[in-house]
């Protein structure tokens, strides 16, 4: 599974780093994925990165299965 956040779309009020900050962190005012671009995300927070992606108010978290 891959995920992104798409800029243009992202409000930056970091719903997605409190729910799975092992994934997402905030710089600026845009939410940034901290894995390596194009790096599968670990098994064990896939779980966690789909519900990050479903309570994006903005629907700016991508997920590619
Ligand atoms: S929850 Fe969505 S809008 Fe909010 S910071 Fe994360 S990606 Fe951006």
């Amino acid at each position: 599974m891959r995920v992104w956040v798409d800029e243009e779309r992202c409000e930056g009020m970091g719903i997605c780093a409190d729910l799975c900050p092992e994934i997402f962190e905030l710089k600026g005012a845009v939410a940034v994925v901290k894995i390596e671009e194009q790096q599968e995300v670990p098994r064990e927070l896939e779980e966690m990165c789909r519900d990050a992606a479903e309570s994006c108010p903005s629907e700016a978290i991508i997920v590619e299965e």
